[in-house]
């Protein structure tokens, strides 16, 4: 008799190389059939993270189309739509990768529940992350709230091999129906944005790996200095496709781990990056609020403003800061920003503006294509000083000094700033054509004045956290 059929359920992990939950589902030795659900998850993605993640699931696709196997698409909830497949396909087995921030971890409960009760064998698998959260604990037991005792805990971890590239996906002999893409118009909520932002996104398993050969060959030497300069590609711009799983960390990690051996001067510090996003995902599984909450409650005593009008010049890159506004306009036309522009633009909205950082965290998930909830989550609660070994509140970047230091010739506040200059490039250009015309903003507008003084802004920040510790003190 026929084996029965095998569910793989995809949501980010839009690869066939180092696949563990593949690799589990060709094991039962049946036809696979690979699933991408459009969930009330991916409903609820910001509009460049939903757009990134329709780009991931027709690559993939592709990618499997080649091999003569299929995606199957279908809309509604994953439980839902996982038990209609089941009794559709008489599948057997339903394997997908495990995600680890509290909506997906409730939602796969449920799931995998519902699907045992009928009898399914319904197996979720490592695949996102190098170190499952529960795997890395403290001596005294219990979960690491500061890096560098993380880092050291997990530094000489022996991990497994990468496993084999896929090459054959046996096929059902009759497919389930499926939805088309283009119905779902994931890209509907960027406007005219999708367009733009396309032509600075890396797409697909193949590109992403051509992206790690590109880093891990040459630039990893000069990753030390060049990772601080936004004008630069001295970073390896992964982040993009390590958040839809198109890369795996593993494959990473013995690659970055081989580039230390052989002397590359800058690995052992990309190494130490990757793990960044490891402790991030350590600690919103853990602290399942950090993308809520204050993560220390004595800051729920701050007085932040909510959003207001400087915050909505800050979207819109016309803070007239110009190192703020240059990287505003880069998230705005590549959905990405270099990551010291993500330290100095969240550190003047939450100092300089007094905004909340749930204002600026809900920005960046609306713009970034590299989205990950957790580094997004720790990278703000880190800035503004109310998280987990977060920088202290009274270390304020200056905007002004910082693009000093890191953008010495101007060359990053040129590729993205128009107004004011007598040749603007193409990239400042482009962001006029990917912004609403709501915006009312051209590029022959005069440069927009500043809206806080660098020297008033700090002052009052240090003020409102005095304010703070005194009421600590009084209360
Ligand atoms: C306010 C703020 C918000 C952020 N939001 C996100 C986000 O939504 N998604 C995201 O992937 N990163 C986020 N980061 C972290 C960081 O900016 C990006 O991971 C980095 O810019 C990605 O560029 P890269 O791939 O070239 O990194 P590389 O320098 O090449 O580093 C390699 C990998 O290490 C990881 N990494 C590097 N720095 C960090 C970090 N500080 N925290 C966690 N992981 C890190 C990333 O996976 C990255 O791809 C945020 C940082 C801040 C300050």
């Amino acid at each position: 008799m026929a084996k029965a059929p095998v569910i793989l359920w995809l949501r980010r992990d839009f690869r066939l190389h180092d696949h563990e939950a593949l690799h589990a589902a060709l094991d039962e030795g049946g036809p696979v059939i690979p699933v991408f659900i459009h969930d009330e998850l991916c409903e609820a993605l910001g509009a460049a993270p939903r757009w990134r993640m329709g780009e991931a699931v027709a690559a993939f696709a592709a990618r499997l189309e080649e091999m003569g196997s299929r995606l199957v698409l279908r809309r509604g909830s994953a439980r839902a739509v996982l038990e209609a497949l089941v009794a559709e396909t008489g599948a057997c087995a339903v394997h997908w990768s495990r995600a680890y921030d509290p909506a997906a971890i409730k939602r796969d409960r449920e799931v995998k529940a519902a699907l045992k009760e009928a009898g399914v064998n319904a197996q979720s698998h490592k695949g996102h992350l190098l170190f499952e959260p529960w795997d890395v604990q403290t001596k005294q037991g219990g979960p690491y709230k500061v890096y560098t005792p993380y880092w050291n805990a997990v530094r000489g971890r022996q991990l497994a091999a990468p496993l084999a590239t896929v090459g054959d996906i046996p096929s059902p002999e009759t497919w389930p129906d499926t939805e088309a893409l283009g119905d779902w118009e994931m890209g509907a909520d960027m406007n005219r944005g999708a367009d733009v932002v396309a032509l600075h996104a890396t797409v697909g398993e193949r590109a992403a790996q051509g992206r790690m050969a590109a880093f891990l060959g040459d630039k990893i030497a000069e990753y030390q200095e060049a990772r601080n300069l936004p004008a630069e590609t001295g970073t390896s711009n992964l982040s993009e496709n390590l958040s839809y799983g198109e890369i795996s960390p593993r494959a990473l990690w013995h690659a970055g781990w081989r580039r230390i051996e052989e002397g590359a001067s800058g690995a052992q510090t990309w190494v130490k990056e990757l793990v960044w996003r490891e402790f991030a995902a350590h600690l919103l599984y853990h602290y399942p609020q950090m993308d809520e909450r204050n993560w220390r409650e004595e800051w729920n005593g701050f007085d932040w403003r909510r959003d207001n009008n400087d915050a909505a010049a800050w979207r819109k890159g016309r803070t007239g800061e110009p190192f703020v506004d240059a990287a505003m306009r880069e998230l705005y036309v590549t959905g990405r920003m270099h990551n010291r522009a993500r330290m100095i633009v969240a550190s003047y909205l939450t100092k300089h503006l007094l905004t909340d950082w749930r204002v600026g965290l809900r920005w960046f998930e609306e713009c970034l294509i590299d989205w990950d909830p957790a580094s997004n989550a720790l990278g703000w609660q880190w800035v503004a000083g109310s998280g987990p070994d977060a920088t202290p509140y009274f270390r304020i970047f200056n905007p002004a000094t910082q693009a000093d230091k890191f953008d010495p010739e101007g060359d990053y506040r040129k590729a993205w700033l128009a107004e004011g200059q007598a040749h603007p490039t193409k990239t400042a250009l482009s962001f006029f054509d990917a912004i609403p015309r709501s915006w009312e903003m051209s590029a022959e507008d005069d440069p927009p004045e500043r809206l806080i003084g660098l020297k008033e802004g700090r002052e009052k920040a240090l003020a409102a956290y005095d304010a703070l510790k005194q009421g600590r003190k009084d209360g």
